[in-house]
């Protein structure tokens, strides 16, 4: 358990409170005074914070801030949650709107870019702001929460698409909304009868695990079935508070995924992806996505180059269990959606010979049946 009553902000704040998401939410950092009470920073690092506050907004709940440490300059949580001077060398080439969401949205809140399944925008609020954060010109730019009647006129499209029949509810992340308000829309998404799949999208296991109470996963439990993906992106995000948020999700009978991306200077190693991957299944989630950092603005730094990913994708298929090992992805800037990248394990395609190449890179040959 975290002892935040080391820390002086925090110092007479009860159990109670500690353990409320609630309580949490409200006493997230936001500015660099308060900031300057946690970790010590240099006057000059605190005016460029402030600029780029300016532009980007910053939230970080006690509970995460206390996972950082402090000594350590490159500290992985750290780099995630506190933004840097880099944010502020915007590229030419990056982009507001790297995925193209804008192009495929079809009301204001849903995006339709794949044959059977829909992205479901309730709100533009994160319990933590990343730094990496992909959709950052909408997550954090406004308090954006949908309104009846984009509810229903979202509704509608999905009524009146029966190709959907799967719903991905995301945001911002929608466990910052109340469990009435998160129920009353996944009511109504429930009772559409070609829609098989509920799935939610959030950060809260991994940034504010209180958030994940039983009165929620009971909520949710009565629409299954209901999916979830995380988002860990370092082994030492897998608290024992986080590790408890998992378990009463997968308890629920959600089964439970998590999505990391690949960050420079953050996990941008086999160690330390493999070491997140088997910490992820001892908590029973399941390793789905690694993503390739898109071109968002700001976030150049954390870049790193295909082949790192390559590279770590290598290290782990074959040396670990099967459902350990995530796909390693690229979202396509412009809105082609993820596309896979993967590892080439055939070597030689001779007519009927599939020469191939396993894990440890011995060749092995494989008759090829007709058609
Ligand atoms: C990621 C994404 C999905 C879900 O894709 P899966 O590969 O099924 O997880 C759906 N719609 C949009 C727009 C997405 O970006
Ligand atoms: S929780 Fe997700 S949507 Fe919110 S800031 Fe982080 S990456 Fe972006």
């Amino acid at each position: 358990m975290i002892d935040y009553r080391n820390t002086e902000l925090w110092k007479n704040v009860t159990e109670e409170q500690w353990h409320d998401w609630k309580w949490q939410l409200k006493n997230r950092i936001q500015d660099t005074k308060t900031l300057s009470k946690i970790i010590h920073m240099r006057e000059e690092d605190l005016i460029l914070l402030e600029e780029c506050l300016k532009r980007f907004r910053m939230a970080v709940t006690p509970y995460y801030a206390c996972l950082i440490t402090p000594s350590e300059p490159g500290c992985p949580v750290k780099a995630q949650c506190i933004p840097s001077a880099q944010e502020m060398q915007i590229s030419s080439f990056e982009m507001e709107d790297p995925l193209g969401e804008v192009k495929y949205a079809k009301t204001k809140a849903i995006v339709h870019k794949y044959p059977d399944r829909v992205l479901f925008l309730l709100t533009g609020k994160c319990a933590m702001y990343c730094r990496h954060c992909t959709r950052r010109r909408f997550a954090g730019s406004e308090d954006f929460v949908i309104s009846e009647e984009d509810i229903c006129s979202s509704l509608d499209y999905i009524k009146s698409h029966t190709e959907v029949r799967d719903v991905l509810l995301s945001g911002g992340d929608p466990f910052t909304l109340s469990d009435r308000f998160l129920e009353s829309i996944i009511r109504r998404i429930r009772e559409i009868p070609h829609v098989e799949i509920i799935r939610i999208g959030t950060r809260t296991p991994v940034v504010i695990p209180m958030r994940i109470t039983e009165e929620l996963v009971g909520m949710l439990r009565k629409y299954h079935p209901v999916w979830i993906n995380t988002h860990f992106n370092h082994p030492n995000e897998i608290t024992d508070e986080a590790a408890a948020a998992c378990a009463r999700i997968v308890d629920a009978g959600i089964p439970l995924g998590n999505q990391t991306v690949l960050l420079k200077g953050v996990n941008d190693s086999a160690e330390t992806i493999k070491e997140l991957c088997l910490k992820l299944v001892k908590i029973r989630v399941r390793p789905y996505y690694l993503y390739q950092c898109d071109i968002a603005q700001g976030i150049n730094h954390f870049r790193t180059p295909v082949e790192k990913g390559l590279e770590i994708m290598a290290k782990l298929r074959g040396y670990i269990s099967g459902f350990a090992v995530p796909t390693f992805v690229i979202d396509a800037p412009g809105g082609g959606g993820k596309i896979p990248v993967n590892v080439q394990y055939i070597e030689e395609w001779n007519g009927s010979e599939i020469k191939l190449k396993n894990y440890k890179g011995e060749i092995y040959s494989y008759p090829n049946a007709g058609e």
